[in-house]
């Protein structure tokens, strides 16, 4: 049977914009890799009467309730308190979760425990217990007229680390079924074009599933299948992928990589090469991407931020004529400081980028959303021109940093780099 969950975020501040719901942001990606279906996100403040309104209609429409926040052990902390009368359950006392509390407070924090935290140690009679290792309140689950409620505490590290190692199991056993996903990771092709390609196929699959999902300047797609065992979802879902793979071709970047820093890294890694960067326009952010990633000392040497361009001459090396003939923003300038930051860091491969993140053209006139990204390799260097078109500065320097990774990507599996002219519609 499948289930369908809503989430309820209990806090006065949520309300007045103070903070950002991102308990539910990461509760919903948690429940759709299990393939429960969240149909709402509700937000209430710290207000009982309000709280049992929302749980009379959430319980009428899902059957998994998942609440954050409230948990703690102040006046206006009224979660427990809330769901427990309305769901006509006694709170019980647990004296090995004061023992916690009180270890939390002396051990960890060197204080003693305020009187007020003996509610923490109240829950639901019958309950499943959900311990919390990083905080102090406990969540927990129940189960009452086909509906599970579960409490999961407000504090994001605590609501996560709950969620992992409590909720998620719980939400698991509930199924008889597994649900497996396999995300197909491409760059260089929009996703109506993708959608294009997969339309058909799309629309007639039902198990397994296969969704687009645009990142920004990418496109993810995830194919995701139900079975009874994990092997049988392995061997649904094998051919699906392989289907995808051949259709998009190389735009395909890796499944289930992260990023496309991922891939680099792990090809760089597999074949014991290092880089290097030297960056105008993205300001180090090809930089910042791949030092991102645990152990990328491993793979990555260093790079110049070579935003003047007496950076470009001085420290890469960029020949002032060079520049004064082709101006910063040129495929010329970019293969030269490809080749002056591999030349400097004496890095197995560099990649460079120059271009007019605008809101402004550049001062030789280059219009915004112009970058060339070059790669400077044993075998000679390569360089592509990008044209963003108007986009958001921001969005300009993401896809070029994404061209970067696609060069050496490329490079390093043995794919044609052609001399591309990257236009993104
Ligand atoms: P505590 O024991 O700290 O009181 P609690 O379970 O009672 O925990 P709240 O008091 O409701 O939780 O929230 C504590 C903090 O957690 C809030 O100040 C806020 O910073 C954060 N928080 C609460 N709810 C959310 C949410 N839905 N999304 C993101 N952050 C949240």
């Amino acid at each position: 049977m499948s289930h369908t969950a809503e989430i309820v975020a209990v806090g006065t501040e949520l309300l007045l914009g103070n903070i950002a719901n991102t308990n539910a942001q990461v509760l919903s990606q948690a429940l759709s890799s299990l393939g429960i279906d969240v149909r709402w996100h509700t937000v209430v403040g710290d207000n009982p009467e309000r709280l049992r309104q929302v749980l009379d209609i959430a319980r009428q429409r899902a059957d998994i309730l998942i609440t954050t926040g409230g948990l703690g052990p102040t006046y206006d902390d009224l979660t427990k308190q809330t769901i427990c009368a309305f769901f006509g359950r006694p709170l019980v006392l647990h004296p090995e979760i004061l023992a916690d509390i009180r270890t939390f407070y002396e051990g960890a924090l060197h204080v003693p425990m305020p009187e007020n935290n003996t509610r923490q140690a109240e829950l639901p009679e019958g309950c499943v217990v959900f311990d919390n290792p990083v905080g102090t309140a406990p969540g927990c689950a129940f189960e009452s007229g086909g509906v599970h409620v579960l409490m999961l505490p407000g504090p994001p590290h605590e609501m996560s680390t709950m969620l992992q190692r409590c909720a998620l199991p719980y939400l698991r056993s509930l199924s008889k079924e597994v649900i497996v996903s396999h995300d197909i990771m491409t760059f260089g092709m929009g996703e109506s074009s993708v959608d294009q390609l997969l339309e058909e196929e799309m629309r007639q699959m039902d198990n397994p599933t296969l969704a687009t999902y645009a990142k920004p300047c990418e496109v993810r797609l995830r194919a995701t299948a139900k079975a009874p065992s994990r092997e049988s979802a392995e061997a649904m879902l094998t051919p699906v992928v392989a289907h995808v793979c051949a259709v998009l071709g190389d735009v395909v970047y890796g499944v289930d990589v992260r990023s496309l820093e991922e891939a680099c890294f792990l090809a760089l890694k597999a074949r014991g090469l290092t880089f290097a960067t030297a960056e105008s326009c993205t300001g180090g952010l090809v930089a910042q991407r791949i030092t991102a990633l645990p152990g990328a000392s491993q793979v990555y040497r260093g790079g110049v931020v070579s935003y003047w361009t007496s950076v470009k001459a001085d420290v890469l090396g960029v020949p002032q004529a060079l520049l004064d003939a082709h101006g910063p923003v040129s495929e010329a300038a970019a293969r030269a400081m490809a080749e002056g930051a591999r030349r400097i860091t004496g890095a197995d491969l560099a990649v460079s980028v120059t271009g007019a993140a605008g809101p402004d053209p550049d001062e030789r006139g280059v219009p915004v959303g112009i970058a060339y990204i070059a790669l400077a390799a044993p075998e000679g260097t390569f360089c592509r021109r990008m044209d963003a078109g108007r986009r958001r500065r921001d969005r300009i320097q993401g896809l070029a940093a994404n061209h970067a990774f696609d060069l050496l990507r490329r490079y390093l599996t043995g794919l044609p780099i052609t001399a591309l002219d990257a236009t993104h519609p």
